[in-house]
């Protein structure tokens, strides 16, 4: 049976089964043009739907836009800042991809028509699609905390995507005096990896123990619970006494404004003055989320969770970071299990099937000293139009394992990210 042929016989079946309004309020693909799918953002979530997408189905056109080359991961990049690894451990190539037959676009996109179904990149080669993926991750609200702009940022680093601004904290870590006062800040939720301010801290304080002892580290928050909270704090408290100082919420730790002369963080009580500044600001989807019209008040896109089509316009796929994925953290793997999905609800969309509803797999490592890991994890799938946890189905490591247990959870996060890295772009 040709592909056409069998794609006419999947519309038809599927129109007569009454089948899911999201493909029949399309116009069919032309007879014989193969279907074209266009991927904006090469992270864990574009790269993994792109490259997915084509091995399911060789048929379908795929192009993948990204603006960098190379892709800098943020997960591990909290190292980077503590000195235990290079940048260039972190970075990662598109050839792999290309190889396995998707078109690769470098520019950034930034207009969508949505009437005509095409994307412009860079000053204007236009993409026609017949399904889009947005896959941007997050912007910066540079606009959500008095002071902090992105100049600011190059005093403050917020290191929270990785490369430029994860050497610039590094840097300034280094050139810091023993006896320096480090102070960060995190946000409040939702933003991108809900343990990473905390790993981050951990991370921070590990270098300071065995670089700069005299050093402090105070951690404002903007919450009054976080991620891992209390296997985070015990191993604070085990490793890192006097040294690491977490504020909460309720004991004043949300910083309402900067002053970047000074490197000040400013809460409703206080004024920090620090001698190395992170400032991890509210965040929202990347712009070109913004742009398509599929971001809602929050910032973020509302998405079905069986297709990750977006809610607010029909055709537009978004996955990764940028979504509302209810339960769901805003993670590399969830990126990763989302695209999978998105990937397989696509080429059965494309072929007139209705997709089936998926179960999604999330975890997260996090180091609190280079031999010592914690995890969380979480299942998930769709109920009511929303990705719901799985009851009973996740968890955190235990809080009172032995340090071999921490140990080998090291090992295991370590295993993780290069298994991840590779399945993505090696
Ligand atoms: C410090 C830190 C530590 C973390 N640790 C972990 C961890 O241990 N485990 C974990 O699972 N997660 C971790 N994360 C979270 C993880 O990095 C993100 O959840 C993940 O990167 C999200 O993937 P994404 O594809 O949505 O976004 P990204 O990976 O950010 O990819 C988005 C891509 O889109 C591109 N792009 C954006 N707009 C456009 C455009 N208009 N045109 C072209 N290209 C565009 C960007 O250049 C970027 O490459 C960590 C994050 C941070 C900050």
């Amino acid at each position: 049976m040709s592909r056409t042929t069998s794609r006419r016989r999947f519309l038809g079946s599927a129109l007569a089964a009454g089948a899911a309004a999201t493909f029949v309020r399309r116009p069919a693909i032309a007879q014989g043009a193969a279907p074209r799918v266009v991927v904006v953002g090469g992270g864990f979530a574009g790269a993994t739907c792109a490259r997915v997408l084509k091995k399911i189905d060789p048929g379908i056109a795929v192009t993948l836009v990204e603006t960098e080359r190379p892709f800098t991961a943020c997960p591990f990049s909290n190292g980077v800042i503590a000195g235990l690894r290079d940048l260039t451990a972190q970075q990662f190539g598109y050839q792999k991809i290309a190889d396995d037959g998707v078109a690769m676009a470098t520019g950034t996109a930034n207009l969508i028509d949505t009437q005509a179904r095409s994307v412009t990149v860079g000053d204007g080669v236009r993409m026609p699609y017949d399904r889009l993926v947005l896959a941007p991750g997050i912007d910066i609200r540079w606009d959500a905390l008095p002071g902090y702009n992105e100049a600011a940022a190059d005093t403050m680093p917020h290191a929270w995507k990785a490369g430029e601004q994860t050497l610039l904290l590094r840097r300034q870590l280094e050139a810091m005096e023993d006896g320096g006062l480090v102070v960060m800040s995190a946000p409040a939720n939702p933003f991108r990896c809900p343990p990473g301010p905390y790993e981050r801290a951990s991370l921070i304080a590990y270098y300071l123990k065995t670089r700069k002892p005299r050093s402090k580290l105070i951690v404002l928050d903007a919450k009054d619970a976080f991620s891992k909270q209390r296997l985070f704090q015990n191993a604070w408290a085990e490793l890192y006494p006097g040294l690491l100082e977490w504020v909460s919420l309720s004991k004043g730790g949300n910083v309402n404004a900067v002053e970047v002369a000074s490197k000040t963080l400013v809460t409703d009580f206080e004024k920090h003055k620090a001698s190395v500044a992170n400032v991890i600001p509210p965040q929202k989807a990347g712009r070109i989320a913004e742009l398509a019209g599929v971001t809602d008040r929050t910032g973020w896109c509302p998405i079905d969770p069986v297709t990750f089509e977006s809610k607010l316009v029909p055709g537009i796929h978004v996955v990764g970071d940028a979504t509302i994925a209810g339960g769901m953290p805003k993670s590399a793997f969830t990126a990763n299990a989302q695209a999978k999905v998105c990937a397989a609800a696509l080429a059965k969309l494309l072929r007139g099937e209705a997709p089936a509803e998926p179960k999604l797999i999330n975890t997260c490592y996090s180091l609190v000293a280079p031999d010592y890991g914690i995890s969380i994890a979480g299942v998930y799938r769709p109920v009511n139009g929303q990705l719901t946890d799985v009851e009973g189905a996740g968890g955190v490591s235990p809080l009172d394992a032995p340090r071999a247990t921490r140990n080998l959870e090291a090992t295991f996060a370590d295993a993780w990210f290069k298994t991840i890295t590779h399945e993505v772009f090696g």
